[in-house]
């Protein structure tokens, strides 16, 4: 962690999956055997000192020492709520940074990642989206961030872990830094890296349509689709992407997702906002755009709002929720309710806000892009 700020020059080894970790090894003259080793040494026991790696040779300990580094992000400040729930700010570069939380449950652990330095889609509940898109995040501040959290929690990969759930649901829009968060879920699901089952390892997109065709052949992973509304004047209200992937190609995406992969679910976020898009009307809409997809391969997953500063929405209240969600269960959709966690740290779903600098021209550059075709962003 200490070598970071010295070595720009070098490479950093959490930006590689295997294969680029054994590509890497093999420019080096090494055999691929080592990069495994190495890579253990990383991700199951946490090391990213070279010298601590014992049964790696010392020529090889110092030619790695001389050409690259294990350069996880750095904490700024982390901080534990009174439910347990724990939040990390991780700094990246020139005073940017992000938040990943840590949600402990009686039976999992789930760690919820950041893959861009704020957003630029602009969603209208989010707080994340008050800050404007500044920049992706490499493979190894995704990753990073995961890394930074088990070493903390003193996670052991493969025997009690505290992390045994990830979900790309922090700051930003997954599908549009596709390459490094794929690199980066490779390493979560890795037996080599942190070894989580593919419906341990959950990908949440606010709908880019060919990008979630392109995640399916990429890796297997679970894919949560943030929905909020089930027509699409309101949800394009709520969420602008709408506008250019409406809500009839989003589900031909999931149906082509699901006829992929026949025996695993997809699950729908909706933010329960009072007023907006809580009242039976949107229930029964929701109802209606659930049946279009097979029985049992679609999951509800509501999220009472979460406010933050200068927002004009409010929480649904619990008893317009509970009916909400009883509607639901009533036309036999699998339906839970998101239980609200950290918030007296701000580390509740969409309250996530980092730091972004420079943003005004980059939120400039990002929207030209999403104007010309997102599909080819990444
Ligand atoms: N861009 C991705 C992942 C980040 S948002 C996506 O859109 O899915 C992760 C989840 O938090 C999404 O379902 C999002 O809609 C939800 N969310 C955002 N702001 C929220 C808020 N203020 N209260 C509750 N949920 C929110």
């Amino acid at each position: 962690m200490n070598q970071v700020a010295a070595t720009t020059d070098k490479v950093n080894l959490l930006d590689f999956d295997r294969q680029g970790l054994r590509d890497f090894f093999a420019q080096l003259g090494e055999k691929p055997y080592r990069a495994e080793q190495v890579m253990k040494w990383i991700y199951h026991r946490l090391e990213d000192d070279f010298g601590k790696m014992t049964d790696v040779g010392k020529a090889l300990r110092a030619k790695l020492e001389a050409t690259c580094y294990v350069g996880p992000p750095k904490t700024l400040f982390d901080k534990a709520a009174a439910d347990g729930t724990h939040k990390w700010l991780l700094g990246m570069d020139g005073g940017n940074a992000v938040e990943a939380v840590y949600i402990p449950e009686p039976t999992r652990g789930t760690l919820c990642v950041s893959s861009q330095v704020g957003c630029g889609l602009n969603c209208q509940f989010c707080s994340t989206a008050t800050q404007g898109f500044n920049r992706n995040l490499a493979a190894s501040e995704v990753i990073g961030q995961m890394w930074v959290a088990a070493k903390h929690l003193g996670n052991v990969t493969h025997q009690n872990r505290r992390i045994t759930n990830v979900v790309m649901m922090g700051m930003g829009e997954p599908l549009l830094n596709f390459d490094n968060v794929v690199t980066a879920m490779s390493l979560m699901r890795d037996d080599l890296g942190f070894g989580l089952a593919s419906k341990r390892v959950t990908l949440s997109t606010a709908g880019l349509v060919p990008m979630i065709d392109k995640l399916s052949e990429a890796i297997d992973v679970s894919l949560a689709v943030s929905l909020h509304a089930a027509n699409d004047e309101l949800r394009t209200e709520l969420v602008p992407l709408n506008k250019r992937y409406p809500i009839a190609e989003l589900m031909g995406a999931c149906l082509r997702w699901i006829e992929r992969r026949p025996r695993t679910s997809i699950t729908f976020e909706y933010t329960l906002m009072r007023g907006v898009n809580d009242q039976p009307e949107h229930a029964k809409q929701l109802i209606k755009l659930m049946r279009k997809l097979p029985t049992g391969s679609a999951k509800v997953n509501l999220i009472p709002f979460n406010p933050f500063p200068g927002t004009r929405f409010e929480r649904s209240d619990a008893d317009t929720i509970r009916a909400f969600q009883t509607q639901l269960l009533n036309a036999n959709i699998l339906t839970m309710l998101r239980r609200t966690r950290g918030d007296d740290i701000d580390a509740a779903c969409g309250q996530l806000k980092g730091q972004v600098l420079d943003r005004t021209r980059r939120q400039a550059e990002f929207r030209k892009r999403l104007g010309e075709g997102v599909a080819h962003a990444s």
